[in-house]
């Protein structure tokens, strides 16, 4: 954390006052929780992530990541930490706020957390930070405000003895977090490489949550992040006050960075450098954190090892820990390590996708009101499908959408086209009547909707026709009979089914529902009108002859009594087309 004076104190106490104001989203939230009680009671064992921080802003943006507030739990004597209980996608969080600054003071907090939630597995200390700016540093990593510096190793800089030739030997803290939260930081740091920061979206998603909050933990400029060098010094005013911007300060002094193809917060990997002074001088910066190796530098991490509490440490750097230290970046760089842990602990997000809500038999605002619930869930992105429903449209057809018809448009005009340039008797149709050929062929395209299902029936229907002679004026007719609808389209096809053969159909579907790959010959056997053939005992093999007729019979008696429902697919084998 960084120190921030007076100024800052006084802002303090207006995010505290934003929290306890009219935030319309925590509200509504413990409401939830009150509704369903019963089942959200929960006890200290259910909490198995504790997360520190050292500000009442760093725990703002903590609880802005929050899906959920839990009710508080009365408090165990001799524990004097404040509590926000929460959930975070999967696992229950239990949040506290330091009392104040320093080593000894982050290590008796965390005992009495440790000590009052027994089963935490996962700690956190999470927060803001002084970045070691990038050329001084041994990594070279260019580190700017609002960028994210996660602990792979905690060193504390400032204990320890002068030896001979005044050389310091450290011998405070050197820790690293536990095995299992490593595992889980070097998965996500797999992910950097192959996909976007979800920072961005997950600080979007929170505004949108707290809109209140964007007051505070918004970016700010870009142009307000400025390193001078490091033995320039901040301008004092004349009467000796610190200016609180760096206005006055000489810009030639200050050092020119490339720009960042985005403002997106960078994640640098590394060493902090934790202690209990302030770093605000440059030069000492760049001489202590040169000798670790440290990317940034907080004043709690060591303590905390020192207390037990075993832990990743996340810092957002507000600041380059020199003399023009300010406290404009410290709740967006609060609010990027806050962002960072809400990543690292949904590394995965589940894909909801529901298919033909206009097939629900049932109360379609419940089924809008189940997708919403879903997706007021941040971690969870749905899908829906549907005929182009008012009730549906109203609701869904602000998000982003598409109409599948106008993605396969194309490939059904490929189908229909293909289908009926490869019938001899149409095409010599429409070299006789390009015009009416046409305008019948396109008839069928625009009515298909995109389903191929729906084409592929249709055009079935419709060359059976032209086998049976019919003209064009016929095939129009034939058209204009079949419904739209691909569900009646099913019924009209199953009513063209002579009635005497329906209670073989069933028999067909039955057969194949239960061995849906099943071969044409053994088909034919299990179209056997009674066992007649196996009454002899084992039955003798079948000579090519039998087999041609036998596939050739099936196949027949297939298309008669399915009226191409169920067909013969390319290796032979019955399909069904509803699920072929
Ligand atoms: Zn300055």
């Amino acid at each position: 954390m960084s120190n921030s004076g007076c100024s800052g104190q006084k802002r303090h106490q207006q995010l505290e006052n934003a929290f306890k104001g009219p935030p319309e989203a925590f509200r509504s939230k413990r409401r939830r929780t009150d509704n369903n009680m019963g089942r959200d009671l929960h006890v200290p064992d259910d909490y198995t992530v504790g997360w520190l921080c050292a500000l009442p802003l760093e725990l703002g943006a903590a609880k802005g990541m929050l899906d959920e507030e839990h009710e508080a739990l009365p408090p165990r004597l001799g524990d004097s930490n404040n509590y926000t209980l929460g959930r975070i996608g999967q696992h229950n969080v239990v949040l506290a706020c330091l009392p104040g600054y320093g080593i000894a003071m982050a290590a008796s907090s965390a005992r009495n957390m440790l000590h009052s939630f027994p089963k935490i597995q996962i700690g956190l200390m999470v927060g803001i930070g002084g970045g070691v700016p990038g050329s001084q540093s041994h990594d070279g990593a260019d580190v700017r405000l609002g960028d994210v510096v996660v602990g792979e190793r905690v060193i504390q800089h400032d204990m320890g003895k002068t030896e001979r030739n005044g050389y310091f030997k450290r011998t405070g803290v050197d820790s690293q977090p536990p095995n299992h939260i490593v595992t889980a930081v070097n998965r996500l740091r797999g992910d950097h490489k192959l996909m976007p920061s979800k920072i961005p979206s997950i600080l979007a998603e929170m505004f949108q949550r707290h809109p209140f909050m964007k007051e505070h933990y918004a970016r700010p400029t870009t142009a307000s992040d400025q390193l001078f060098d490091a033995d320039y010094e901040h301008f004092e005013a004349c009467d000796g006050g610190k200016a609180a911007t760096c206005d006055n300060c000489n810009s030639s002094r200050r050092l020119a960075r490339p720009t960042r193809r985005n403002e997106h917060p960078v994640i640098h990997y590394g060493k902090i450098a934790s202690g209990n002074q302030v770093i605000k001088h440059g030069v000492t910066r760049d001489r202590v954190a040169g000798d670790l190796g440290a990317l940034c530098f907080d004043m709690e991490a060591a303590g905390l090892a020192d207390a037990g509490f075993r832990c990743l440490v996340v810092r957002g750097i507000s600041d380059y820990a020199d003399s023009h230290k300010n406290s404009r970046w410290q709740e967006y760089a609060a609010a990027a390590a806050a962002a960072f842990v809400d990543w690292l602990e949904n590394g995965e997000e589940t894909y909801w996708i529901t298919d033909g809500l206009d097939e629900f038999i049932g109360d379609h605002d419940e089924l809008i009101q189940l997708t919403r619930d879903l997706v007021a869930c941040k971690h969870i992105k749905a899908c829906v499908a549907s005929r182009p429903w008012t009730v549906f449209q109203q609701v869904f057809g602000k998000r982003s959408n598409l109409m599948l018809q106008h993605l396969t448009v194309k490939d059904i005009e490929i189908v229909v086209r293909t289908t009926f340039n490869n019938n001899d008797d149409f095409r010599r149709m429409h070299s006789r009547n390009q015009q009416q050929a046409e305008s019948f062929l396109t008839q069928i395209m625009n009515r298909s909707s995109g389903v191929f299902l729906w084409v592929r029936l249709v055009t079935q229907s419709l060359l059976r026709g032209i086998s049976n002679g019919d003209k064009i004026s016929d095939l129009q007719k034939r058209l204009d009979e079949i419904p739209e609808n691909l569900e009646d389209l099913f019924q009209k096809i199953l009513d063209t089914i002579e009635p005497r053969y329906r209670q073989q159909t069933a028999e067909l579907f039955q057969i194949h529902r239960a061995h849906p790959s099943i071969s044409a010959l053994r088909m034919s056997f299990a179209d056997e009108e009674s066992h007649e053939t196996w009454s002899d005992g084992a039955p003798e093999p079948l000579t090519m002859d039998e087999f041609v007729d036998r596939c050739d019979q099936i196949r027949r008696r297939i298309d008669s009594r399915t009226m191409g429902l169920l067909e013969l697919d390319k290796h032979d084998k019955y399909t069904n087309q509803e699920y072929g």
